[in-house]
């Protein structure tokens, strides 16, 4: 039984690679890594590879997201040999659209998001007693208070979020130090990456998420929500 507020009291100062490695000991080959690629998850992807190289990284392919972001994961995967699993929807964009009628995302995407990442992130980490994140309190509101560990309602296991205490500014600092890859749609404003139908740019003046689900009051996809969708 992990004390989870004596660890967060210790890691609050820690590094991620402390974080990280505490992880891989306590939880071993139950552990695993979700990323979308985006750079916090290649800071931390860049950690791991001298912690452990060959951990299961998840990522979730909803069969919408960019071009670069598709063209970025099979180059990481490649050049640093990663265990990647993707994790597809059950159905593809055709099928859906025929169950639900074209462009579901613009009419509801609470249902498209539980569909496309949701559930089968859900069906993912099945058998991980841990995950691990690259949230950051910086990133929105709604992250402002994000743990660095915490019990996972909805996956029933460990939610590990080493860069909680990280701003957008460390790991850019981190990225560049190390000469690391990126998606290049950072360098066309695009602060948050998901699926091409919902992101935008953003206004030097907008925060960091505000180009995701542009337009909606929606500003989580639901992964990290413990709310049934
Ligand atoms: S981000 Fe948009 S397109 Fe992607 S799964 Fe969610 S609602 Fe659907």
């Amino acid at each position: 039984m992990l004390d989870l507020e004596t660890l967060n009291q210790r890691f609050e100062t820690a590094s991620p690679v402390e974080i990280l490695g505490w992880a891989w000991e306590t939880f071993g080959k139950k552990l695993a890594m979700v990323t979308s690629f985006q750079p916090t998850g290649i800071v931390a992807l860049h950690m791991l590879r001298d912690i452990v190289p060959d951990l299961p990284v998840l990522t979730i392919d909803t069969g919408l997201l960019f071009s670069d972001t598709y063209a970025l994961m099979d180059h990481i995967t490649t050049e640093w040999n990663l265990n990647l699993i993707r994790v597809c929807p059950g159905q593809t964009p055709a099928q859906q659209a025929e169950i639900y009628g074209d462009d579901l995302w613009l009419r509801d995407p609470d249902l498209c998001c539980y569909l496309r990442k949701v559930i089968p992130l859900q069906e993912a980490l099945n058998g991980y007693a841990a995950w691990i994140t690259g949230l950051r309190r910086d990133q929105s509101e709604v992250r402002r208070t994000t743990p660095i560990v915490s019990w996972d309602l909805r996956h029933e296991n460990v939610k590990v979020s080493p860069f909680a205490t990280w701003t957008e500014e460390m790991v850019w600092a981190y990225l560049r130090a190390h000469q690391l890859p990126y998606n290049p749609l950072h360098d066309q404003h695009y602060a948050s990456i998901g699926c091409q139908s919902c992101t935008r740019a953003i206004a030097p003046d907008e925060g960091l998420r505000a180009g995701r689900w542009s337009g909606t009051n929606k500003a989580e996809c639901g992964i990290h929500l413990q709310t049934p969708r």
